[in-house]
């Protein structure tokens, strides 16, 4: 159906197994629509409807609303009148009403970003001619309050107006269930539902000066443009930045035949999952409630009943809920319906072989009639991330690429947080037991509210149940945990998106948000105090336990692995001691691209020796205290050639500048002056001496060497020492590679390595001895990149040192930047903060330049880098298309940047078949 005239459609239609759209057209459509077409071509029962475009969004965000409606109007109406003649009923008619839904979606999946009214189309006329038809009162008035509570929050505005106030709907509800003396919904008379009808037009008629807009199109048009309007929402708007989604994407809008699971014991409405989002397990597992309508699952007003036996009588021990009251007021779809749920079992199998990937689906029960109203793939855990690819690999659902390509690197992270430690945990309180609702370990103090998540470091948000408002504050906490709500409930699926630790309903806790408490029996907790959770238990635990460095699964070393076979450029690691390069070896590091040496010299007993040396007035007192920092220096280096066993390792020598390693308050310098025995005035002065306005710009790097030659002297003869009597020691043939930095011109360079070699040569001499090595610079100021045909003809190797490049080459101090980046990114004056993703446009220029000059004066030349972007993810995929060996990172990262490497080079070599 790709003619022009299609791309010009503003509505695409679908159901009765046809559809003008199909899953590929997400960008259009949006994720909903999209699959609510490919799933009516591909024969699962989807209710007929309609989607208009993310288009139109775009539109009515230039022209308005008068513009919009006056342009889709007809195709709306056509659209409309096939709904009718599928479904038998009409909208807006008083005897034979259509009832349609009106829904949100995105072309990515925005959990509760936008809105969604169920039941619109009726009106106190229309009203009378359904109870006719259906002959079923209380589903009418029952369909009936639901829309206008919900037409009111989502298009008219009704909102609470104070955070510790509840819904104005909800009070009213819970108003009327106290004088009633009922806790659920589904307790309420037909007398019960028409009350709350008219209490709801009282206050929508109070709070907006209106009543509730009757005719049923004015209706349509309020909810599609509410829809629209709330892409530029502050929930949708947050959620939009935090994931980098960008403004001009839209929203499409899907209006649908209503389908209802309200209509008495035969009906029913869930959402289940292909696989276990969590853990990643081949589970099929969901929620459902029977007499219940769209959203009564997630938010958990009931306790929602699971779909299969296993996952009952799992949830039913959680629980603490014997079998026989399982069986009796919790069944399973499976044991409650079992047509129904082999039908559904039929659905996920199909939908997740057509998708190839874990489906997270809601459907509806009307009257024993089976329909599914959504599926997507669903989100899940950075631990359900690898499992769930590797397993779709091993069962043949994916390839190879694929299965890589399936991995958000960045998610990666999730599986290396620390998890409880086990002893600690036995010896734990259990406060209070909740479903295991998002895996992890989290630890902080009581917050009530989203946004008071920042008010402590570690913070546990606590909710009776979380919304969308609360998205910001979910992301900042270190855990969640709801009194409230399921598996599938809005705090257990965001949570696992974000793999957040979370606990979901904890029933026996008692929340009160205007006392700040939460009380479970007798015993009270305040805000501020400190908890633990554990969301692969659903443990909530008291205090803080002490937790410990995770043991990663057997599909994450196979994921690993298979990265090795893809990638073309090596991962190496940031470390300045053996711990961190062992840390990083077992992730696979390649090599140490990076070895601070200046941070050696700030332990305790080397900063004596190393103030000595900075504070001396002559060469020979300098070589004195060098002479002190020598064995320590060789020792550290001995260290880590032994952990690296042999992959190279690239040292730096000294870099920054020297008042960094003087004290500066004035009890510090006079213990100095004691120690060095000279007078405080003489320390004080050197101090001064080494004030600088701009010490990032000033006596560092090379420019050190280049002054004091004896302090790179000594560095290479530590360097090369180690080299030698770890080969000697332990049989370990090291690859040092000595690097020099902040060169701006080839003279700088020069100069540092013919002391190198010099005291190379010296030091074999010595020792009778040899070990290779090489000497390269590190890239870093602009001049350099500039000239790097001129330095590469000299260098061994070159690595792109991008945090003080980007310094550089933007000009902002990286100390200092802090000020105005976050209003930069604000306004959208950047993008991103170049610290943390390379700028590709701008330093990137200099980078692929330094390297392409490079290469010209030496074929073959060595080329990697070294700063923070060494790890994030679209840096690395750069430095592949630049061409680089190898990018290092810190230890943490290494998995995600060779991931990511991986994955940079599977796309390359798409686009060139
Ligand atoms: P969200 O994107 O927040 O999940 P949805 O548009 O999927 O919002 O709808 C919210 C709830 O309403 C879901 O449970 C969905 O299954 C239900 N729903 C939506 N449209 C219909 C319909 N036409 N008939 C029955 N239930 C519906
Ligand atoms: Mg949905
Ligand atoms: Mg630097």
């Amino acid at each position: 159906m790709d003619t022009i005239k299609d791309r010009t459609m503003s509505v695409y239609k679908f159901g009765n197994k046809k559809a003008d759209g199909r899953k590929e057209l997400k960008n259009l459509l949006g994720g909903k629509g999209a699959n609510l077409a490919e799933m009516s071509r591909i024969g699962i029962p989807v209710p007929p409807g309609f989607t208009i475009t993310t288009e139109v969004c775009t539109q009515f965000n230039q022209e308005g609303k008068k513009a919009i409606i006056d342009r889709i109007e007809s195709e709306v109406r056509e659209a409309i009148a096939e709904i009718e003649e599928t479904m038998g009923a009409h909208f807006g008619d008083d005897e034979n009403p259509l009832l349609i839904s009106v829904r949100s979606g995105a072309r990515v999946s925005m959990p509760g970003m936008m809105d969604t009214v169920l039941n619109l189309g009726l009106n106190e006329e229309s009203i009378a001619g359904l109870v006719e038809k259906t002959g079923n009162e209380r589903f009418v008035w029952d369909s009936y309050r639901r829309f206008i509570q919900m037409y009111s929050g989502v298009v008219l505005g009704l909102k609470p107006e104070n955070k510790e106030d509840l819904d104005p709907f909800e009070e009213i509800i819970d108003h009327l269930k106290e004088k009633r003396n009922i806790d659920l919904d589904t307790h309420f008379t037909v007398q019960d539902l028409k009350d709350l009808v008219y209490d709801f037009k009282d206050i929508v008629k109070k709070r907006t000066g209106k009543p509730f807009p009757k005719d049923p199109w004015d209706q349509l048009w309020g909810a599609v443009i509410a829809v629209f309007e709330s892409w530029n929402g502050d929930r949708a708007l947050y959620y939009r930045k935090m994931h980098g989604y960008p403004e001009d994407w839209g929203t499409a809008v899907n209006v649908q035949a209503m389908v209802f699971g309200n209509m008495g014991e035969d009906s029913a409405t869930g959402v289940c999952f292909t696989r276990d989002a969590g853990t990643g397990e081949n589970k099929f597992n969901g929620e459902y409630l029977v007499n219940a309508q769209g959203e009564d699952v997630v938010a958990g007003v009931r306790t929602p009943q699971q779909i299969t036996k296993t996952g009952s009588r799992r949830w039913a021990e959680l629980a603490q809920i014997s079998e026989e009251d399982r069986a009796e007021n919790y069944p399973s779809l499976e044991e409650l319906m079992p047509e129904m749920y082999k039908e559904l079992f039929g659905y996920q199998r199909t939908l997740e072989d057509h998708y190839r990937d874990m489906q997270d689906m809601e459907f509806t029960i009307q009257q024993g009639k089976l329909w599914i109203l959504q599926t997507r793939n669903g989100k899940r855990t950075g631990a359900a991330m690898v499992k769930i690819a590797m397993d779709l690999l091993s069962e043949g659902l994916i390839d190879e690429k694929a299965t890589i390509e399936r991995i958000d690197p960045i998610k990666l992270d999730e599986l290396l947080h620390p998890v409880f430690d086990p002893k600690a945990l036995m010896e734990a309180t259990v406060i209070a037991q909740g479903l295991p609702a998002s895996p992890g370990a989290a630890t902080g103090k009581i917050v009530f509210f989203a946004d008071e998540a920042a008010k402590y470091k570690f913070s546990i948000l606590v909710r009776i149940e979380t919304s969308p408002e609360d998205l910001e504050g979910m992301n900042i906490a270190r855990g969640i945990v709801t009194a409230r709500g399921g598996m599938t409930s809005h705090a257990a699926v965001v949570a696992r998106g974000m793999g957040k630790c979370c606990v979901s309903g904890a029933g026996a806790l008692k929340i009160n948000y205007k006392a700040r408490t939460l009380t479970v029996g007798d015993h009270v907790y305040q805000e501020g105090d400190w908890i633990s959770i554990n969301g692969s238990t659903g443990n909530i635990l008291e205090g803080k336990v002490a937790t410990k460095e995770p043991e990663l699964s057997g599909e994450f070393g196979q994921l690993m692995a298979l990265t090795d076979k893809y990638a073309r450029m090596q991962v190496r690691t940031n470390a300045d001691n053996p711990k961190d390069a062992l840390i990083a070896r077992g992730f696979g590091a390649k090599g140490i691209g990076l070895t601070r040496t200046e941070h050696m010299f700030f332990e305790v007993d080397r900063i004596k020796a190393m103030r000595e040396m900075i504070l001396a007035d002559t060469v020979k007192g300098r070589k004195q205290a060098l002479r002190e920092l020598l064995p320590m220096q060789r020792g550290d280096f001995e260290g880590i050639f032994e952990a690296m066993e042999g992959f190279p390792v690239t040292i730096r020598l000294l870099d920054p500048p020297l008042h960094e390693f003087v004290p500066h308050q004035l009890a510090t310098q006079r213990e100095l002056a004691e120690e060095l025995h000279i007078s405080l005035a003489n320390v004080k002065q050197k101090v001064a001496e080494l004030e600088e306005f701009n010490p990032m710009m000033g006596h560092r790097g090379c420019r050190l060497g280049n002054t004091y030659p004896e302090i790179t002297e000594m560095q290479a003869r530590a360097i090369i020492e180690a080299a030698l009597n770890v080969k000697k020691n332990k049989g370990i043939e090291s690859q040092p590679e000595i690097m020099v930095p902040l060169v701006g011109t080839v003279e700088e360079f020069l100069l540092q390595k013919s002391i190198i070699q010099q005291t190379a040569e010296e030091v074999f001499n010595e020792r009778k001895d040899k070990i290779s090595y090489s000497i390269g610079t590190m890239i870093e100021i602009p001049r350099a990149a500039l000239l790097a045909d001129k330095i590469a003809g000299h260098a061994d190797f070159f690595s792109f040192g991008t945090n003080d490049l980007t310094q550089m080459t933007f000009g902002y101090s990286r100390d200092d930047a802090g000020k105005f980046l976050s209003v930069y990114l604000e306004k959208g004056i950047l993008k991103e903060d170049p610290f943390e993703v390379l700028d590709q446009e701008g330093v990137g220029q200099l980078v692929i330049m330094g390297t392409e000059l490079g290469r010209q004066a030496h074929p073959g030349l060595k080329v990697g880098i070294c700063g923070e972007h060494g790890g994030e993810p679209s840096s690395v995929e750069f430095c592949h298309r630049v061409g680089m060996n190898y990018v290092s990172c810190s230890p943490y990262r290494v998995p995600i940047a060779r991931v990511a490497a991986a994955q940079a080079a599977i796309k390359e070599s798409a686009l060139m078949v």
